[in-house]
């Protein structure tokens, strides 16, 4: 696609805007497959092997790329993977990215378990925001989810974000027959950090294919567990829209909590992100069938001919272009995407 071409698609500018006019100013970039822990919810037990150095997308390759899209309005980048601490230096991609003008926030999302000895580093290079996956406070039950052991590893790491200056969010997900025993715990454990929880629905996104709605525990069901513990929870005014998370605080105003619901409240419709995985495709949708070869482009086998930006910025707008109104989880003939979610980038 020309620049002339790209301008014109939705008479947008160089904006990343789609057919329902949603503009996309959030991208998730995903820097690794590999994982060192083995979450039921995402991963196979046994994995034959991950994707080897050169699939992955370089670090310049990824701060060029964002460049041009920061460029077309996006504001916020979330690393995250499989296990995005996995990849090797990763701070040093950190510092790229926060040598951007225009870029706001530098996220990532983590299992924690690497954290505690790589979190000066990532903080000296400007990371900004970390949300940390906790799922349970009882190492078996850590075992029995992750297939691993290592809790006083993920609790370290949590605890040295929170002795951060970065901002640091709790993400749990509940499975109705593992752990929702743990929902109330894991929220006096949060309010006692003075960290916000979210709780997410778990989606049809593993690797195993085991995903039932009998399994899912909806955000208005732990909502009603919490408030008959703590009372009833006051709506934070101040939540974004196209943020998928609706929050809360508490009637004491300790801590805050947030519930991501895609299943049982779809947010569609506000949806501001576009992914970038591991082995660079542009992903329009974590349900999404189709892939757009970001990797291909901008690091050709060949190395002959450089793409230009004109040719980025194309590529993740004919993406965006062909993004659904929804991800259609509820209806009947729902299939869901080739890749799991460890290999999307959650
Ligand atoms: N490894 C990092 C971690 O666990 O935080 C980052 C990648 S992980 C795929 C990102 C988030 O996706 C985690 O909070 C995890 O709980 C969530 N997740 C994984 N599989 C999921 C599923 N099937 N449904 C909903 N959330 C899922
Ligand atoms: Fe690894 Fe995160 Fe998937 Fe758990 S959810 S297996 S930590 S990538």
């Amino acid at each position: 696609m020309s620049f002339q071409e790209a301008e014109s698609v939705n008479g947008n500018v160089r904006q990343l805007v789609d057919r329902f006019g949603r503009e996309h100013t959030s991208l998730r970039v995903s820097v690794t497959d590999a994982c060192n822990i083995r979450c039921r919810y995402c991963m196979p037990e046994t994995v034959s092997g991950f994707l080897p150095q050169h699939r992955l997308l370089r670090f310049e390759s990824i701060a060029r790329v964002v460049r041009v899209l920061v460029n077309a309005g996006v504001k916020k980048v979330r690393l995250t993977g499989g296990e995005p601490l996995m990849r090797p230096n990763l701070s040093e991609l950190v510092k790229r990215l926060s040598g951007i003008s225009g870029l706001r926030q530098i996220a990532m999302t983590t299992n924690g378990m690497l954290l505690a000895d790589q979190i000066a580093g990532l903080v000296q290079a400007g990371l900004t925001h970390i949300n940390l996956s906790l799922d349970t406070l009882r190492e078996p039950a850590f075992h029995e989810i992750s297939r691993r052991e290592g809790l006083n590893r993920v609790l370290e790491g949590i605890e040295a974000a929170v002795s951060s200056p970065l901002n640091v969010r709790i993400n749990a997900l509940l499975l109705r027959d593992v752990n929702l025993e743990d929902c109330l715990p894991l929220i006096h454990y949060a309010r006692k950090l003075g960290v916000v929880i979210r709780f997410i629905e778990f989606m049809p996104l593993d690797a195993n294919r085991a995903w039932n709605h009998s399994q899912v525990v909806s955000g208005l069901e732990v909502r009603r567990m919490v408030e008959a513990e703590f009372g009833p929870l006051m709506a934070s005014t101040s939540s974004d829209a196209s943020q998928p998370s609706r929050d809360y605080f508490f009637p004491d105003g300790v801590g805050g909590i947030g519930f991501i619901s895609p299943v049982s409240e779809p947010f569609c419709s506000t949806c501001n992100r576009l992914r970038l995985t591991a082995d660079g495709k542009f992903r329009n949708c974590l349900f999404g069938r189709e892939e757009w070869d970001l990797k291909g482009l901008i690091e050709p086998a060949d190395g002959l001919v450089e793409c230009s930006e004109e040719d980025i910025f194309g590529l993740a707008k004919a993406c965006v272009d062909k993004k659904y109104a929804a991800h259609g989880i509820s209806e009947s003939g729902f299939q869901p995407p080739e890749r799991a979610m460890y290999q999307i980038g959650g």
